[in-house]
């Protein structure tokens, strides 16, 4: 399998990179380690049209498509993950659902400002009690007239809680089906709304400039008009919003992967011990090869998905590969690196160390490497 990128792709590529070393690099270690979300990135991330890439132009967006979306997800992560997945969020699991599944109303209304990074939308899938389980949703709404009463609780929500935050879609159940299993439907509550509360954000071990929240819904009312689609759809919405967004944690994962490469191949150039460049030791050497060859194999299983799913063949059991590889090669990767580095690895001001922290959440967001399993051993028939 060849996976071949087209000039407007390896331009895209240029351009993110170029951006991604000359202005988050120089900046975001200080954002990191105040926990504070980088508006003035997302502001020129807008200006790019970064946050339009894959929505057509008609719609506010820059006509690209999702690889276009892996690409810059791939580039910014090679340098910083917390602008990355605030990327990645905003686009796979804010702009996508109301591009999908939304009304020409809802669509007309939010996705210019979504596509200009002006907003920025949630997805709030995840409950306190559990995110695996996701058809287990606790959260309730119900019609009343005019409007639906939304009453719950969501964790861990990115992009929840910012100041150009402009509205969270809800899976809530809206009723029981006839074989009694509850009815999920997708609510779209914008911020603001009372009875909506966005709680203090997490403190969190990596993506400490990315915004992550627990939110609550406490008679929330929304107009009736902001169900998200069709009544009793966010069950199919929701798994099919997981499964793009798994190509693009993919992506994510791939950049992270290739950071690492980058910044130990310039350590071992530099870096000496024994009279000697650490690259001339082989036991490190090695590393990198295994680095190199890890990251090509999860750079490959995720383009072949984002391919996919860009020419609309089927790309379920691929995205969950994906994600499962590259999430792997990232967290090792980070390990690896952390470990070329030594001691300069565990320091928060090197990029490594920041790696090693970020590493870790891509084994758990969007489906959990256990839940990749599962669906990979379905699609086998198995389990
Ligand atoms: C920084 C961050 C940002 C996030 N952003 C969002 C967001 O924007 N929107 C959103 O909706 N969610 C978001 N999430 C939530 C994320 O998707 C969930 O954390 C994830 O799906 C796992 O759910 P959980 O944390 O409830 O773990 P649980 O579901 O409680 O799982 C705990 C452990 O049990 C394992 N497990 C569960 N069921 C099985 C099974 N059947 N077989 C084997 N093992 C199993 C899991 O793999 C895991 O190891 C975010 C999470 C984080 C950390």
């Amino acid at each position: 399998m060849t996976i071949e990128r087209s000039p407007e792709h390896e331009e895209l590529a240029a351009t993110v990179r170029r951006f991604a070393a000359e202005e988050v690099a120089p900046v975001i270690a200080g954002y990191y380690e105040r926990e504070e979300f980088p508006y003035p990135l997302i502001e020129k991330m807008g200006a790019m049209g970064l946050f339009g890439l894959p929505i057509p132009e008609a719609d506010g967006g820059m006509g690209g498509d999702y690889v276009a979306l892996c690409i810059a997800l791939e580039e910014l992560a090679r340098v910083d993950s917390s602008v990355a997945i605030t990327l990645e969020a905003a686009v796979g699991l804010g702009a996508m659902p109301l591009y999908r599944f939304g009304t020409d109303e809802q669509r007309a209304r939010w996705l210019p400002d979504l596509c200009a990074g002006r907003a920025l939308a949630a997805f709030g899938l995840t409950e306190p009690g559990g995110g695996s389980d996701a058809g287990a949703t606790r959260t309730t709404a119900v019609r009343d007239g005019s409007t639906w009463v939304v009453n719950g609780s969501k964790a861990f929500i990115t992009n929840s809680g910012t100041d150009i935050t402009a509205f969270v879609t809800v899976t809530a159940v809206t009723g029981r089906r006839a074989d009694g299993r509850p009815e999920i439907s997708t609510v779209i509550v914008p911020s603001g709304t009372p009875g909506f509360t966005v709680a203090p954000g997490y403190s969190k071990v990596g993506w400490t400039a990315s915004d992550t929240h627990e939110l609550s819904f406490d008679d929330c009312r929304v107009p009736a008009e902001n169900l998200l689609g069709a009544e009793g759809r966010g069950y199919a919405q929701f798994l099919s919003t997981l499964d793009e967004g798994r190509v693009a944690i993919a992506a994510l994962s791939v950049g992270l992967a290739q950071g690492c490469i980058d910044e130990c191949v310039r350590y071992l150039g530099e870096r000496e011990a024994f009279g000697h460049k650490l690259g001339a030791f082989q036991a490190l050497a090695f590393k990198v090869a295994d680095m190199e060859a890890r990251t090509h194999v999860a750079r490959l299983a995720c383009y072949d998905a984002a391919h996919r799913l860009a020419s609309g063949r089927p790309f379920k059991r691929e995205a969950a590969i994906a994600k499962l590889v590259s999430s792997d090669a990232a967290m090792v990767n980070a390990r690896e690196a952390t470990q070329i580095f030594g001691g300069y690895g565990f320091m928060n001001e090197t990029p490594v160390g920041r790696f090693y922290r970020d590493a870790k959440v891509l084994e758990i967001g969007e489906g959990t490497s256990e839940v990749q399993r599962m669906l990979i051993a379905r699609q086998l028939g198995v389990g």
